[in-house]
């Protein structure tokens, strides 16, 4: 099979089907996409909400209590987790038989409507409140996304961590604070893609490094401020003048940080122990592609979020692994699965389709809520000759009676037949609750022309209590009575954060600011989240050269979007410090990188970025 040029149903942009990805699709008897991989992702990620949670009334028999939810929507039904996870109620009492009369997708957002849903996916955990989709959690307060962590508050994507606040996308953290994308390390803070540092504050690409402070590329470095060394006794006397345990301290170190790493030289990928991967932060992978966040795993493509023991998966994720296989078009899908594809939070199962909140299962199609079921279709039990009768007469309805969707003002008319993922317009989420909105956000008004369920913030009217600016510049000088407070955010709403415009804080955190002598926030969760957010790159790819050396690279380059170059003067900024492989000419390496052409960093190959780092 040859390479085949394909125009995206959604975007109406060319992209390429490789053929090896035709082999892949073959193998799972799937016809090959009609989206683009990035119409595939926004629309995966739109059923996947992490971090959005409301208060609503519990649908459960008897129950009237108000309950905290990832689902809003009051057409759905909703059960308390431990209601929903009892014997009390039978989700194949939710069956239908298959309606020859109506397309596939409209009879199964029904089923998903009338089917009960858990409030928060939180499972195997003790004393947790506002966690979801987390596993094995201890005492931890609105972590999201997260497996085995332990006295961890307001994370997001945190595995294995200890005593973390404020951080996301993370990996073995002890005692972290506000990191992104940092791994195994002790008391880091504010620190970013760096890996076994410890007592350290403001890092960027730092490895094995402890006492260091706003320092970008080292390697086993102790005592740095700035890239520059330090004797310990300066050192401590120099960390005193920079006021760590202030909040203008911080800010002003923020400001010089962000400074240094745009100045900074930047590896074109984040990858360590990898063989033949395309993508971003990924360790220990091969043969993985257009992936992630992806560790140790194999033959992968288009996969995110997603962690031990992924093999030949393609478009899984966010939530993808725990040793799963032949995992295709799915979301938060993993832990023992083989085969299963279009479908969302589907553990412990394989060769499930089209599915939604289904945990060990095995061959169902079109199927909500099911526990330990298997030859059902729209939740209705069936003998397995009849499954296997009926499922092909049911792919080639969906392929003659595709479900449409007409985006409002436009001529756009999206098909939606066996092979794609279900349309974003039926998730059960609103698209800004969704991870969706942290990588392709919208506003309201395009959300609402493509039809898209949408959160219009309700008009907040907190009696704040105590401003932002009126908090105390250091932790010592907070009393208890912090606790009781409600503190305005800084942003005040007037920012596309999802700002709840007041915040609490909780003792767990107040006890970790003490213990760690770091003044309280100024803003409230979610614009906490946001600006964590803002410091990594889209998980898109740009192909791009080297820049190291190339004054007159960057001065030819043509910049596929066709905005502003890079002005050549920009690449000067750095100097070599070492002889490359390359002599005295441009690096002729080119790669794959998050790095769109337009940003102002200097990125650099493999083998130049090596040779910088010390
Ligand atoms: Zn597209
Ligand atoms: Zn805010
Ligand atoms: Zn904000
Ligand atoms: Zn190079
Ligand atoms: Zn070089």
């Amino acid at each position: 099979m040859n390479a085949e040029q394909k125009i995206c149903q959604n975007c109406k942009s060319q992209f390429t089907i490789e053929p090896e990805d035709f082999d892949f699709y073959k193998k799972i008897s799937v016809p090959p996409p009609t989206f683009c991989p990035e119409c595939r992702l926004q629309r995966r990620l739109a059923w996947r909400n992490e971090r959005g949670l409301s208060k609503r009334k519990c649908n459960a028999p008897g129950h009237t209590e108000d309950i905290i939810s990832i689902y809003s929507d009051p057409k759905l039904t909703v059960y308390d987790h431990e209601y929903w996870w009892s014997d009390a109620w039978d989700a194949l009492a939710y069956g239908k038989e298959y309606d020859l009369s109506k397309p596939f997708f409209t009879q199964f957002r029904e089923l998903l409507e009338r089917t009960p849903l858990v409030n928060l996916a939180d499972s195997k955990s003790t004393n947790t409140s506002y966690c979801n989709m987390t596993v094995e959690h201890k005492n931890c307060y609105f972590v999201s996304a997260g497996w085995g962590n332990e006295d961890c508050a307001y994370g997001n994507r945190l595995a294995y961590s200890k005593e973390t606040l404020d951080s996301y996308t993370c990996h073995k953290l002890e005692a972290g604070y506000e990191n992104v994308m940092c791994k195994a390390s002790y008391r880091l803070f504010w620190s970013l893609q760096s890996e076994s540092c410890n007592d350290s504050y403001f890092l960027y690409d730092c490895r094995g490094c402890s006492n260091c402070v706003g320092c970008t590329g080292l390697r086993n470095k102790q005592y740095y401020i700035f890239n520059q060394p330090y004797t310990k006794t300066e050192y401590f006397e120099k960390l005193k003048e920079l006021h760590l345990e202030s909040a203008q301290g911080i800010e002003t170190l923020k400001k010089k940080f962000r400074e240094l790493h745009v100045q900074a030289i930047h590896k074109y990928a984040q990858t360590l122990k990898c063989t033949d991967v395309s993508g971003d932060n990924i360790k220990e992978a091969k043969n993985c592609h257009w992936c992630f966040d992806v560790e140790g795993s194999e033959n992968s493509k288009y996969c995110n979020w997603g962690a031990y023991g992924m093999k030949d998966c393609y478009d899984s994720g966010p939530g993808a692994g725990g040793t799963s296989e032949l995992t295709y078009e799915a979301v938060s899908i993993g832990v023992n699965n083989a085969r299963c594809s279009f479908s969302t939070t589907v553990w412990y199962s394989h060769d499930v389709h089209y599915s939604y909140n289904c945990h060990s299962c095995q061959n169902c199609f079109g199927c909500v809520s099911l526990r330990n079921k298997s030859y059902c279709i729209l939740n209705k039990q069936y003998s397995k000759e009849e499954y296997e009768t009926l499922l092909p007469r049911i792919i080639v309805h969906m392929d003659a009676m595709p479900y449409e969707s007409l985006i409002a003002n436009s001529e756009k008319r999206i098909a939606y037949r066996y092979g794609e993922f279900p349309p974003i317009e039926l998730s059960p989420f609103r698209y800004n609750d969704t991870v969706a909105q942290d990588f392709y956000p919208l506003d309201a008004s395009r959300a609402k022309a493509e039809g898209f369920p949408w959160y219009v913030p309700e008009k907040r009217e907190y009696a704040i209590s105590l401003k932002a600016a009126s908090l105390p510049d250091t932790i010592a000088e907070v009393g208890d009575g912090i606790l009781k407070e409600t503190v305005g955010c800084a942003h005040e709403g007037a920012c596309t954060h999802k700002c709840t415009t007041a915040f609490r804080v909780v003792p767990q955190e107040l006890t970790f600011y003490r213990k760690f002598n770091i003044s309280l926030p100024r803003l409230c969760p979610n614009c906490r989240h946001a600006a964590r957010l803002a410091q990594r790159n889209p998980m898109k790819l740009w192909h791009r050269r080297c820049m190291c050396n190339s004054t007159q690279i960057n001065a030819d380059m043509k910049n596929p979007r066709g905005s502003a170059q890079i002005d050549p003067r920009e690449s000067a900024r750095y100097v070599n410090t070492t002889v490359h492989f390359h002599g005295g000419s441009p690096c002729p390496n080119e790669f794959e990188t998050t790095y769109a052409p337009e940003r102002k960093e200097i990125i650099y190959c493999e083998g130049c970025y090596n040779a910088e780092i010390v």
